[in-house]
């Protein structure tokens, strides 16, 4: 059977030399959000770019199981270290600005900062951004115990303008358990999505007009077709802050050849 040529693409194509930034992502607390993260972040870049365009993207995935242990331990400063110590391999390896891919490690957000001199596109104050622009006042905070209840994150949010409602004390520690025994470990359940639901409701009663995803894991589990308010899914909107960092000050060449 003789094959017949393909017909043959245009001689003159365009072609685009793209200038991204470098970011580095300090990822796997937990794998299954960094995934996601990689994921939004090249279909951002592609959606901006077009064609074959694809995100210039640096990622040191970290073993989770010792975090947490020493989160459960509250040694902070240790894992300050072990994040610096993440960003400094990055920053070595070429990036010109960090993203830390879960909202309950910016707690150590600073140590990195400190260590390496990099911008880092912080979490909460893209959030605070996104809720702004769609002039919601007042929301409610579901994420790990450490984001919901301490002031590291909270606050950006409150200075931002922000009026911040957490659940109650049984909510918040099933909240935080689910993230840790299911979605970290890639385990997405109807219960634990229906749990999820009704906080979001009895807090929805209380006035809010929003609620934070601020988990990078919970996108995985609500929708906003879950919820009868706006949803604010943290990894959504970091990834786009992402994207906005990698193509800042980029100049966009379109040549032909
Ligand atoms: N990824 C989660 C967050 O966004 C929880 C895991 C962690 O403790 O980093 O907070």
């Amino acid at each position: 059977m003789t094959i017949q040529p393909q017909a043959s693409t245009p001689k003159i194509r365009q072609k685009t030399i793209s200038q991204q930034r470098t970011l580095g992502i300090i990822g796997g607390m937990s794998w299954e959000s960094t995934e996601s993260y990689y994921r939004l972040i090249n279909e951002g870049i592609k959606a901006k770019l077009g064609h074959l365009h694809s995100a210039d993207l640096l990622i040191h995935s970290v073993d989770f199981a010792p975090i947490e242990a020493l989160q459960a331990k509250g040694a902070w400063a240790e894992m300050g270290e072990m994040l610096a110590s993440s960003g400094r391999r990055l920053q070595a390896a070429g990036a010109q600005g960090l993203l830390i891919a879960t909202n309950t490690m910016h707690k150590v957000a600073d140590s990195v900062e400190a260590a390496t001199g990099l911008p880092i596109i912080h979490i909460a104050d893209a959030t605070a951004k996104a809720i702004n622009v769609k002039g919601v006042m007042k929301v409610a905070l579901l994420g790990t115990q450490f984001t919901m209840t301490q002031d590291f994150y909270k606050q950006r949010l409150i200075d931002s303008g922000l009026q911040v409602v957490i659940p109650e004390d049984a909510a918040r520690a099933e909240v935080h358990r689910v993230i840790y025994d299911e979605l970290c470990q890639g385990k997405l359940l109807d219960n634990s999505r229906q749990y999820y639901q009704q906080v979001i409701e009895h807090l929805a009663k209380q006035g809010v007009e929003g609620v934070i995803l601020g988990c990078t894991e919970i996108g995985l589990l609500i929708k906003q077709a879950d919820s009868s308010i706006t949803v604010f899914d943290t990894t959504a909107i970091h990834a786009a802050a992402a994207v906005d960092f990698l193509l800042g000050d980029a100049k966009i060449k379109l040549t032909d050849y």
